[in-house]
């Protein structure tokens, strides 16, 4: 490919609206270029990476035997309704009509629609294990669409599936999905970690998450010395034996004025009402958070989270503990229709669903019995001391979703958790029974009898990961692609007025294709040197040659875009080096 033919124009300035390299650079360098928000449009370059992401994906996915298929994105309402589906996604998938006023739903993910062509074709136990995937481009009008194709409306996902007949299938079928899974992200060449993952809200139970390592990630994960590590969506708090209270003195409401948050609390406790042990601390506090529930159908609840002062709610694990219920903030109206509520003073002895207010109560696994609390006297201006709870209170349950701190205990006892960020770039997970029950999934067993078919499913962002990696390789200059998704192998670069350069530039260039070695040839003649290298070195392949200068001493320079390495090679063994340098 030659530079002077090849669409594309890069540009100097970042995209006003980039907030991650990966964004940025990709923009840059001409390789997508944004129609709407979260939404698209591959260039020349970009379609090549894509390309070569899903080269990769395909050939691991075929290599275990899982075989590929392709739905349609454009599907009808009906087996959406049978998932309940078609309620719980709310706002977050497209909805269209056809001519005949028939619903249809741009597909957000495919269970269903896998579910039923199985069921339409399989009946015996025979037929099974089944493996199938396809790579398509998903639909989801994400609430907060953010740093390019990282997180956009259309974006193109491998989704497999996998078919059992019983639990022991399916572990095997998942194992081999996690095998291939390692090789694929292996190939893809970027940090990335395996974590514990919630499954919530699809049902199913074991679940597991790729992440690549990444500042900029949505996801927080934590990891132990001892080897756990899980999203923090899927960490659960250690839960503390219960603690007796038969010396524990009554609990008594003491005037406490201006103390709305647990900062002048504290405060005000140390001073007014100094213990003699040590001083108060926020975690001697409980705090009562108020939330909105909405559910797929629309309807508002309220919900209150009882925790420990020092703590605050963490939005991510409370929505995947809700899910597909959203949260909304608890506003003025809500505080107004229920006058119980004394705003900064709220407390266990208004909350519950037996008690005057009506609202859920759930507490952190750390509130277990025993425990002694100060906490709102639901009275302006007061709070309870000594409350302890299973003895002055008791909550609806409990519900997990307290910050993950650094230091915590990993749950599996393997030591103190540390956190980072990364991205989700795949998501294995047995489904179970779920989807094949609400579908009627089911084949014939060895004896004859109806039994339900037991199913896992697969994903991988095929196109985050385009992005995915440039977070994870890049530098002040620009992209630096690993060799195995690169759009090309080589960049030649030729300089100079004459056509001595461009005619070694030539043969060097039809040598290297004639091996197979793809290159981008930037054959510009009007361009400066100076405007070719920051092309080369914005672009980011992995291996830059420049044929100019040197020829007066029969030689080309081969630079590593990574390393930044410089070498002269002699121009007669140009073609053989590079050979093995692309190998
Ligand atoms: P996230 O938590 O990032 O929204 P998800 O849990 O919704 O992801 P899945 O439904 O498991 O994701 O989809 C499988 C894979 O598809 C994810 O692991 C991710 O790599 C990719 N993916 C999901 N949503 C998007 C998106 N909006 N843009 C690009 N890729 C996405
Ligand atoms: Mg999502």
């Amino acid at each position: 490919m030659r530079m002077s033919r090849l669409f594309l124009r890069t540009l100097r300035d970042d995209p006003a609206d980039a907030e991650v390299p990966s964004h940025r650079l990709l923009v840059r360098a001409g390789y997508v270029r944004r129609v709407a928000p979260g939404i698209y449009s591959w260039l020349p370059l970009g379609l090549k990476v894509l390309a070569r992401v899903e080269t990769i994906v395909r050939e691991e996915m075929d290599a275990m035997g899982s075989q590929e298929v392709r739905f349609p994105a454009l599907l009808p309402r009906e087996p959406y309704e049978l998932s309940n589906r078609w309620t719980e996604y709310g706002p977050n998938v497209f909805r269209l009509k056809d001519r005949r006023d028939n619903d249809m739903m741009l597909g957000p993910t495919h269970e269903e629609f896998f579910t039923l062509l199985v069921k339409d074709l399989y009946s015996s136990y025979k037929d099974l294990p089944l493996n199938l995937y396809q790579i398509q481009t998903k639909y989801r009008d994400e609430a907060r669409p953010r740093a390019g194709i990282l997180r956009g409306r259309e974006f193109v996902m491998k989704d497999a599936y996998s078919f059992d007949i019983d639990d022991a299938g399916l572990e095997k079928s998942y194992r081999a999905y996690r095998d291939a899974y390692v090789r694929i992200f292996d190939r893809l060449g970027f940090e990335y970690v395996i974590v514990h993952a919630d499954s919530g809200a699809m049902g199913g139970s074991a679940s597991e998450e790729f992440l690549a390592v990444a500042e900029t990630g949505e996801d927080t994960f934590v990891r132990s010395a001892g080897g756990y590590a899980a999203n923090v969506e899927a960490v659960t708090t250690v839960v503390p034996d219960p603690l007796p209270f038969d010396d524990v003195p009554a609990a008594h409401a003491e005037q406490t004025p201006e103390t709305p948050t647990i900062e002048t609390l504290v405060n005000h406790l140390n001073v007014a009402f100094p213990r003699d042990d040590r001083a108060w601390e926020a975690a001697d506090t409980l705090k009562n958070v108020l939330v909105i529930l909405r559910h797929p159908d629309g309807t508002r609840e309220p919900l209150a989270i009882g925790l420990p002062g020092d703590r605050d709610v963490d939005v991510k694990r409370l929505e995947a503990k809700v899910a597909p219920a959203e949260v909304e903030v608890f506003a003025d109206d809500d505080f107004a229709a229920h006058p119980d509520l004394a705003k900064g003073y709220i407390g266990p002895g208004v909350l519950g669903e037996q008690q005057s207010t009506g609202i859920r109560f759930l507490v952190d696994p750390r509130v277990v019995s025993g425990t002694r609390w100060v906490t709102g006297a639901d009275v302006d201006g007061s709070h309870v001391i000594d409350l302890v709870a299973g003895r002055d209170f008791t909550p609806d349950g409990t519900i997990d979703v307290a910050d993950v701190r650094a230091g915590d205990a990993a749950p599996d006892g393997s030591g103190p958790l540390e956190l980072a960020r990364g991205i989700e770039m795949g998501h294995i997970f047995q489904l179970g029974r779920l989807y094949a029950e609400k579908l009627g999934l089911q084949v014939l067993d060895e004896n004859g009898k109806l039994v339900t078919v037991t199913m896992g499913s697969y994903g991988v962002g095929v196109s985050r990961a385009v992005a995915a990696v440039v977070e994870n390789s890049y530098d002040e200059l620009g992209i630096v692609w690993p060799r195995e998704i690169a759009p090309y192998d080589v960049h030649l670069v030729a300089t100079g007025k004459d056509d001595a350069a461009y005619d070694a530039a030539d043969t060097l260039v039809a040598e290297l294709e004639a091996d197979g070695i793809e290159v981008l040839y930037d054959d510009r003649r009007k361009e400066s040197p100076g405007v070719k290298f920051k092309d080369a070195e914005l672009l980011g392949m992995p291996t830059i040659v420049v044929v100019g200068k040197g020829l007066a001493d029969g030689v080309v320079e081969v630079r590593d875009r990574a390393t930044g390495e410089r070498k002269d090679v002699p121009v007669a063994e140009a073609a053989e080096h590079l050979r093995g340098v692309c190998r």
